[in-house]
């Protein structure tokens, strides 16, 4: 007979549980007998313990999973802790659910009394608070077959955080749909909002449903006031650049561009921007798609394809009111960039984000846009690209021997020998994945008249890079490295995300 592999001792804080084992176990249990599941492993049931000689308490847990019981023996301390930051409030809400399966079923699933019922309601709302505590900035509600699964998006990465009872599916999505005021009898795709308070944060909730084979699924991002109110100085950019950006954006007009693929920070950036701007003597109008935070003494508009106010009609409008700074959420068609270019050219200082590579590739962009390198040259003032890295968790980080490929480019970047590096062990703190939190990893283009005359010289994009690599412009890799030698973040999520595209 084939024995599950005994690992000595179980070195909890670094294992992540998935939800699907944990219910084999409940937290009344795991915490009784000091276990708590790990993994299925050759039709057993792994759980760790701190008495591993305990037969009544395994022989307890092998009739309460209806499994094999494989015991791995771990430190009674490390198994609480992950006790408490596994089950979480999960446990709580199964039992929400417990309690409206119990009262609710009928043929159509619920009705709206159930929904307005406390359950429902007590779920959703732990849930939500249960994103909140691990920064999460998307909550994904999905039907499957057999459960409602619920990720999270935290730092930029999903992952699994529960896995509820399918009698769950039908209250929560009712009761989504009531708190983003939408339709709970239509079924097609609908989208709303509502606003809330999680441990004293002030949090805008938007949310999108969707009709999939298995059911409705609920999309929520969750947008952090907080996160508002940033200034440039705390998004992150090391001084050099900081001072180098502050300097375009004192500029009265022309076109500051910050391009980067989806999720990159750019909307961050952006704000980051407004918010240090005077706009009590300037008239600042921005148009968005959609409006992710209000600001006080600016005047924002959103897009509203249904009303006829698009990106590019929306800043024809803007150039009416007198404005001078506008910001434009995205550049993604030709009308949109020609009005921008205008405006740029005749006195505005217009910020703006586009999709794009790099800085350089950035101002091909806007050839294949249509608008001129003449032209492009001259309203041009600077460009920044940018992509985000997680930070390295303050509280478990230590040395770690980083990848061959990592410690290369690191030589590289920063002419240094080095084969350690500060990685996250994973902690109750960053919610076990070793990083905390991130920071934007830049390139800026600041336009001068060597590069307007590469540009305008008929240069390829490898060539004008060069050039402004020569005078001093420095890559969004090399930025990151740096951000690994002050131990912000690690070679391996700068190896990541610059070479992910
Ligand atoms: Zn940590």
């Amino acid at each position: 007979m084939q024995e599950a592999e005994v690992i000595k001792i179980f070195n909890l804080n670094t294992h992540t549980i998935q939800p699907e084992v944990l219910q084999l176990i409940p937290e009344s249990a795991a915490r009784k007998h000091n276990v708590i599941p790990l993994a299925i492993l050759d039709n057993s049931l792994q759980v760790a313990t701190a008495e591993a000689d305990n037969v009544p308490a395994l022989q307890e847990l092998a009739v309460l999973s209806k499994m094999r019981i494989s015991p791995v023996p771990a430190d009674i301390k490390e198994i609480q802790n992950a006790i408490d930051h596994n089950y979480k409030s999960y446990h709580e809400i199964e039992n929400q659910f417990d309690i409206i399966s119990s009262v609710a079923k009928t043929e159509d699933g619920i009705s709206f009394a159930d929904i307005a019922n406390a359950p429902a309601v007590r779920a959703l709302d732990l849930i939500i608070s249960e994103a909140v505590k691990v920064r999460t900035s998307d909550i994904h509600i999905e039907p499957q077959e057999k459960r409602l699964r619920v990720r999270f998006r935290i730092d930029g990465v999903l992952s699994d955080m529960m896995s509820l009872h399918l009698s769950a599916h039908a209250p929560i999505l009712s009761r989504l749909k009531i708190m983003a005021k939408m339709n709970i009898a239509d079924r097609s795709p609908q989208d709303g909002q509502f606003s809330i308070k999680v441990r004293s944060q002030e949090i805008d909730v938007r949310v999108a449903t969707a009709d999939t084979i298995y059911g409705e699924m609920g999309s929520l991002r969750l947008l952090y006031k907080s996160f508002a109110a940033r200034s440039l100085s705390q998004l992150g950019f090391l001084p050099e650049n900081l001072k180098q950006y502050e300097n375009i954006l004192k500029s009265p007009y022309g076109m500051l561009l910050v391009c980067g693929p989806t999720g990159s920070g750019k909307t961050t950036t952006l704000y980051a921007s407004i918010n240090c701007l005077d706009s009590k003597s300037r008239k600042v109008i921005t148009i968005e798609d959609p409006v992710e935070y209000r600001f006080k003494d600016i005047c924002q508009m959103q897009v509203n394809k249904r009303a006829g106010l698009t990106f590019a009609s929306g800043l024809r409008s803007i150039m009416r009111h007198d404005p001078n700074v506008i910001m434009v959420g995205e550049i993604r068609d030709a009308e949109t960039v020609r009005i921008a270019t205008q405006s740029a050219l005749t006195g505005q200082l217009v910020l703006s984000s586009i999709h794009a590579n790099d800085t350089i590739g950035c101002l091909f962009r806007l050839q294949d846009l249509g608008i001129g390198l003449f032209l492009i040259s001259a309203v041009v003032i600077g460009i920044v690209s940018q992509r985000m890295v997680r930070c390295v968790c303050p509280h478990c980080s230590h040395l770690v021997e980083a990848p061959l490929e990592a410690q290369i480019a690191y030589r590289q970047e920063t002419g240094e020998e080095r084969t350690h590096f500060l990685y996250g062990k994973g902690c109750n703190a960053c919610a076990n994945t070793g990083y905390l939190g991130r920071v934007p990893i830049i390139e800026i283009l600041v336009m001068n008249k060597e590069i307007r005359s590469t540009l305008l010289s008929g240069a390829n994009a490898d060539e004008v890079r060069s050039t402004a690599r020569k005078l001093g412009m420095k890559s969004m890799w090399h930025d990151g490295m740096l951000k690994v030698k002050e131990g912000i973040t690690t070679p391996t999520e700068v190896l990541f995300n610059v070479l992910h595209e």
